[in-house]
């Protein structure tokens, strides 16, 4: 089958099987390139583990740190006739360069937020690794079912208490526009701190920890970001900012529960990539490519990986420095003061006249189709290819 990108708004809907797996590979020389983490851990399970920050957690201890991997995702498998997301190929691609290098590397496909893939994630680390050294917590989704009572949470992006507008762009058309959002009701910021929050983290350790598969001194973390002021009325202030809040609870919870044994909880402030979920977010794009056109000129432009390889590397070797509220922030080279206050000079005056001249809008583009395995080196699209890859799922 040829397989094309077929985009509807913030998501395509194809992936490209060897493009995805060209993706994760540059991933991996990145990781080669760098020097090997010294006490990286060595037991990993990565939940959210097959796109974005999630697939950078397991690519760099995996192969900067030759850690064994189970990861747990939830991703459309191919058919003859359909391509897999783009999650799957990237996870068959990371098992089979792990395996090659004689690591463990297994996944489970399904609903992390359910109680049935937790329990099935601890009778196979019992059974293949032991006990986890390190559990990273990278789920983005917009709903969640509450495993206590069936009901089902929809996260939603929206101010709090005010009315929110501001430039984004329509990256169908490349044309900057305004984009209004209501506030949020109470009901609705409930609901994605319901599904954003870190409800489902703790209840992840719990499970672990009376599975008795939790080492003494594992380390645990999730990710939260918090950006520009052109972006609090909506992300850090809004709905998801709440349950970012709640996240930063969380960890407090955890913390005192598995610090008694050496074990520690963090939240990791990261910077703003283009993945799946932050495509789906207004103004971020636009950000973003603004954004990024600056870090490449001073050249502390990170990916995912850099930014994990960084994290693991000067934060989970020994102990991690930690801002005035106790979360580590590789998000610093973003939130530099030169490079807001030129994004906030540049913001000001872009529009769909200048965007290409003022902002990387076409990196973001390639990016984004990245993404999905289009756009890659070296990929022939206009060859067959067969839809079909297998992973060694634990079911
Ligand atoms: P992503 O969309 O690339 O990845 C989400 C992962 O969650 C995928 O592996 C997906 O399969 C998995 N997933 C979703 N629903 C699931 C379910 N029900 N069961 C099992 N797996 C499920 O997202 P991302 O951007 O890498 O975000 C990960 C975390 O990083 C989020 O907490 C996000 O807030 C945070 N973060 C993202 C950015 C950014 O710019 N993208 C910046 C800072 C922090």
């Amino acid at each position: 089958m040829i397989i094309s990108p077929k985009i509807r708004g913030f998501i395509c809907t194809t992936a490209h099987p060897e493009g995805c797996e060209a993706h994760v590979r540059d991933q991996i020389d990145y990781v080669r390139s760098q020097p090997p983490i010294e006490n990286c851990p060595k037991k990993v399970l990565i939940i959210g583990s097959s796109t974005g920050y999630g697939l950078a957690s397991r690519i760099v201890p995996a192969f900067a740190g030759e850690a064994d991997t189970l990861g747990v995702f939830f991703e459309r498998p191919p058919s003859e006739s359909k391509p897999a997301s783009a999650g799957w190929y990237n996870s068959a691609a990371f098992e089979s360069a792990a395996k090659a290098e004689g690591l463990y590397a297994r996944s489970i496909n399904g609903d992390a937020y359910s109680d049935e893939i937790k329990n099935l994630a601890v009778k196979e680390i019992k059974a293949s690794m032991g006990q986890v050294d390190c559990v990273v917590f990278s789920l983005a989704s917009p709903r969640r079912v509450d495993p206590e009572n069936g009901q089902v949470y929809k996260s939603c992006l929206k101010p709090i208490g005010t009315t929110y507008s501001q430039k984004t762009v329509n990256t169908d058309k490349a044309e900057v526009e305004e984009i209004v959002i209501e506030s949020a009701t109470e009901d609705e910021i409930t609901q994605t701190v319901k599904v954003m929050g870190g409800e489902d983290w703790e209840r992840w350790i719990d499970a672990l920890s009376s599975g008795g598969v939790l080492a003494p001194s594992v380390i645990t973390v999730a990710y939260s970001y918090i950006g520009p002021e052109l972006t609090w009325s909506v992300y850090k202030d809004g709905t998801i900012g709440q349950a970012k809040i709640h996240l930063q609870e969380t960890c407090e919870r955890i913390h005192e529960k598995i610090s008694p044994s050496g074990g520690r909880a963090y939240i990791s402030v990261n910077k703003a990539v283009v993945t799946q979920a932050s495509s789906a977010i207004p103004v971020v794009p636009l950000y973003i490519s603004v954004l990024f056109k600056k870090m490449k000129e001073e050249g502390v432009h990170e990916d995912c990986i850099e930014q994990i390889r960084r994290l693991f590397g000067d934060h989970f070797t020994g102990v991690p420095s930690l801002d005035g509220s106790g979360r580590i922030r590789i998000d610093d080279w973003e939130m530099r003061d030169d490079i807001q206050e030129h994004v906030a000079e540049v913001w000001a005056q872009i529009s769909t006249d200048n965007l290409k001249e003022l902002s990387d809008f076409s990196s973001y583009q390639k990016d984004f189709m990245k993404l999905f395995g289009f756009g890659l080196e070296g990929v022939d699209y206009g060859a067959d290819t067969d839809p079909v890859r297998s992973i060694d799922l634990v079911e």
